[in-house]
């Protein structure tokens, strides 16, 4: 499967989530909805209902609004792990033995600022970030909310 799929398909077990714990309504008669016409005025322009946060149209605002309650972002200092692991072994400047990472962080934090955002930047590009409104999230912790969350749907 390639990434593009893989992205379409969490996204779209998103929205199925999102129409699960919503509800649609009626803003004209603002009413809930019990199937897709309005039981009042019969349209079926109906925006969605999340119980406790408000009316909107589509599916988008509730996904933000689930993921940004139930995943953390991204905390930055698993990418110092990471390029920590890269360079395992203390230099020497002069007569000092130096971890090289916390020497890089002193003498130019704004390399060390990029290698962390490139580091970042690639795993989004390989899908292990996904942002979702301007945060970063980790791919598995989304789709573990996907496996607690997503209710087959009764047939
Ligand atoms: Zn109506």
């Amino acid at each position: 499967m390639n990434i593009e799929n893989e992205n379409s398909e969490l996204f779209n077990n998103l929205e199925t989530i999102a129409y699960q714990k919503s509800k649609p309504f009626c803003y004209t008669c603002y009413i809930s909805v019990k199937g897709i016409h309005c039981q009042k005025c019969g349209s079926n322009d109906n925006m969605r209902l999340l119980e406790g946060y408000g009316v909107e149209y589509g599916t988008d605002w509730i996904i933000e609004q689930l993921i940004s309650e139930n995943c953390s972002p991204v905390d930055e200092d698993f990418a110092e792990e990471s390029l920590r692991d890269c360079y395992p072994e203390t230099v020497k400047v002069g007569w000092v033995e130096v971890d090289p990472i916390d020497a890089i962080k002193r003498l130019d934090p704004i390399s060390f600022q990029i290698a962390v955002n490139e580091h970042i930047d690639m795993l989004k590009e390989d899908n292990e970030i996904i942002e979702i409104a301007g945060e970063d999230y980790w791919r598995s912790d989304i789709q573990k909310y996907i496996c607690d969350n997503l209710k087959e749907e009764v047939v």
